[in-house]
Parts: C-alpha cells; sequence; structure tokens
C-alpha cells in the first residue's frame, strides 16, 4: 500500500513538472536555431527581426527596371520679333491699312506720318524722316504701299546704320564703365547684366556701388556680381559715390581685373547736385590707373519721348557714349530709337528685352526696323 501512494506521488510530480517545462522548450526553439538568410551562411551577428514587406522583396528579385530618359526642357524664348509686339503694335494697324489700298496716295502718308508718331519717333524725326522717304520715292518711281514701306524701312536703317556700336575696350589699361540715368530706369539690372556677359567671355570684373542713394541698389547688385562672379565695392549708404568708384578701380587695378562696372546714382535732391556729382564721379573715374571707356546712359524706353528729355540732361553733364534702352519689351514706343539717334547722335548700343542676363542684346537696327514696320 505505502509503495502505490510513494508511486503516485511521483507520478504527480513528473506530470506537474512536464505541464510547467514543455512550453518553455517550444518557445526556445528559433533562440536555439537562428534564421539564416539565403547565400549568407550562418548568420553570426544580429539579425534584425520585421515583417517582410512584400513589395521590397518583389523589387528585390525583380529585375531593374529600364531607366527612363531624362526629360530635357529646352524653354522657349520668345523670338526678337515677338518681343518687339507692343512696339510694333503702335504701328501694326496703319501699316494694315496702308498695305490695303491699291496705291499710294495723300492718305498713305498721313496714315504713314501718325504710325511714325505713335510710335513715338517725334515730329521732328518724322517729319525728317517722311522727306526722305518722299525723295526715294520719286527717284525710283514707287507706286505701290509695299514698295513705299519698304523704301521706309531702308530710310530708318540707314539712318541707325551710321554708328559704331561697340563697347570700346582699352586691354592695356582698367576699364571704367561707368552707368548713368535716372533712378527705376533699369541701371542696376543691366550693370548685372554686363558683367555676367562679360565674366563669360573671360574678363574680370569689379562692380561699385556708387548708388550710395538707394540702399538696396548695393545689395542688388551684390546679388549680380556673385552670379557673375565679379567683386563688388560698396560703402556706407550715403557715402561718396566717387571715393567707392575710386576704391573700384584701385581694386581692379591690384587684382588686375579688366574692367570696372560702376553705379551712379539716379536721384539728388536737385538736378544740379545730381550733374555736379556725375561730373566729379567722371573725373575722378578718369584718374589713374581708371579709364573711362564708356559712358552709358541707361533709359527706359517706355517713358519714350520723355527718357529724350532725361537724355539731354545727362548728355549736358557728361560725355555720353552710348545708350542702353531697357524695357523694348514692354514699351509701345519702339520709334524711340530713332529720336535718340536723330536729335542725339548717342547710338543706342545695348537694348534690354527683359529682366534676365540673356534680355540684354546688342542693338542690331535692321532686325529692330523689320520687326518695328511689319503687320501682325
Ligand atoms: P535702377 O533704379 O535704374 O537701378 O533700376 P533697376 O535696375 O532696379 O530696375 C528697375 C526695374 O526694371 C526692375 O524691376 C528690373 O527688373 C526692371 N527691368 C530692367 N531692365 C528691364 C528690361 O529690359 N525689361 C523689363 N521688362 N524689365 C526690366
Amino acid at each position: 500500500m505505502e509503495i502505490v501512494v510513494v508511486l503516485i506521488v511521483i507520478g504527480v510530480l513528473v506530470g506537474v513538472a512536464l505541464v510547467l517545462v514543455a512550453p518553455r522548450l517550444r518557445n526556445r526553439g528559433p533562440e536555439l536555431e537562428p534564421p539564416r538568410q539565403r547565400g549568407v551562411g550562418p548568420a553570426t551577428a544580429t539579425i534584425e527581426r520585421r515583417p517582410i514587406d512584400v513589395d521590397d522583396a518583389l523589387a528585390a528579385e525583380a529585375p531593374p527596371a529600364p531607366e527612363a530618359p531624362p526629360e530635357v526642357v529646352v524653354p522657349v524664348r520668345p523670338s526678337f520679333r515677338d518681343r518687339l509686339a507692343k512696339a510694333r503694335g503702335a504701328v501694326s494697324g496703319y501699316l494694315g491699312s496702308i498695305l490695303a489700298r491699291s496705291g499710294v496716295d495723300a492718305e498713305t502718308w498721313d496714315d504713314l506720318e501718325e504710325a511714325l508718331i505713335r510710335a513715338d519717333v517725334g515730329v521732328a524725326a518724322t517729319t525728317d524722316m517722311l522727306d526722305a522717304v518722299r525723295v526715294r520715292v520719286k527717284e525710283q518711281a514707287i507706286d505701290t504701299p509695299e514698295a513705299l514701306i519698304e523704301a521706309l524701312k531702308d530710310e530708318m536703317k540707314d539712318r541707325l546704320r551710321v554708328a559704331d556700336r561697340s563697347l570700346r575696350f582699352d586691354g592695356e589699361r582698367t576699364n571704367v564703365w561707368l552707368f548713368v540715368g535716372v533712378n527705376g530706369v533699369g541701371k542696376t539690372t543691366t550693370i548685372g547684366k554686363i558683367a555676367k556677359r562679360e565674366a563669360e567671355v573671360g574678363r574680370t570684373v569689379v562692380v561699385a556701388a556708387g548708388d550710395t542713394f538707394r540702399a538696396a541698389a548695393a545689395e542688388q547688385l551684390g546679388m549680380w556680381a556673385e552670379r557673375a562672379g565679379a567683386t563688388l565695392v560698396r560703402g556706407a549708404e550715403g557715402a561718396d559715390p566717387s571715393s567707392i568708384i575710386f576704391d573700384g578701380i584701385t581694386k581692379a587695378s591690384a587684382q588686375g581685373a579688366d574692367l570696372v562696372l560702376a553705379d551712379t546714382a539716379g536721384r539728388l535732391h536737385t538736378k544740379s547736385n545730381l550733374m555736379d556729382e556725375l561730373r566729379k564721379v567722371r573725373r575722378v573715374a578718369d584718374k589713374e590707373p581708371g579709364h573711362v571707356t564708356e559712358t552709358l546712359l541707361v533709359l527706359d524706353a517706355t517713358t519714350g519721348q520723355n527718357g529724350l528729355a532725361q537724355a539731354r540732361v545727362f548728355t549736358e553733364a557728361v560725355d555720353v557714349t552710348g545708350v542702353v534702352l531697357t524695357k523694348l519689351d514692354g514699351s509701345a514706343k519702339g520709334g524711340i530709337v530713332v529720336a535718340i539717334q536723330a536729335e542725339l547722335g548717342i547710338p543706342v548700343k545695348l537694348i534690354g528685352l527683359g529682366e534676365t542676363a540673356e534680355d540684354l542684346v546688342a542693338f542690331d537696327p535692321d532686325e529692330f526696323v523689320d520687326a518695328l514696320l511689319s503687320v501682325d
């Protein structure tokens, strides 16, 4: 009997022990034998256990997708003719009605005159030019509207073609190109664009922020200078522009730089103050080691004949060697080009057709006249 009791107790104890130990053994299975990665051999490092992502797995197995060719976006730049659309708008209607007639009569000449005045060629330059066209018409026995418009184009091209439009550069000296003009015409932007262009043809450029009257001008120039890889020389607000420009020239000379582009103020308390200051700037900039090879008057084409009045004031103060006509892209007064040439005898050297560096282009009379005097 005792033996039976002992056997029962032993049996109960073994049963309890099995119930407690069996689940533990089951759980330890994976730890004893860690999973193996395919092709890696027995795993010895710690293996991160995360749920398998089906997409990852498929991607790993799938052959690489053929690479799509990079999309090349070529910006479509509007043509020169397109950018003169507004200027052409002033004359296009008149030219259209001239061409609609069978011959050339008094009304034709009135329309031609009106078209040129609308385009801001100015009364004096228009009268003068039409007199010359009448001579051509007589000499060539012109009697069709088409031939008349061609004669006008030829006359305008001849009048614009006379000038040398290159920007003067003396390889032996520190060249200074001075920029003058009233506020807001696009002086600072033009300097930035020219800095970039000149740097691209391999010239080293220093930009002198001589417009100390307008606080933002130096910052604006700084951004352009950085883009062009040019050195910026600036001073405190209200500082003497001549001394900043002279600093720029000294620095350029020390660095062996080719060109100093000097901004000037476009506004002072009085016109005579401004003109006195410009004369001083010009004198100082032309001192050794500097040599002023261009004094460019920047005019805003949208101001038309008003720009011409400004030009007269500036040409009295400094010897202007060329005009940069900005904003021609947004101006209906494209004929101002002819007036500048006719009344001031100063060549338009560059024209601005937009706000980017590429939008400053050399003035080409043939291209300009063909784009201006045509019908849309
Ligand atoms: P500044 O006061 O004479 O130095 O004039 P800014 O250089 O600051 O230019 C005045 C404004 O005219 C700026 O918004 C320029 O981006 C803009 N501008 C300059 N040139 C051109 C141009 O050729 N075409 C157009 N559409 N805008 C221009």
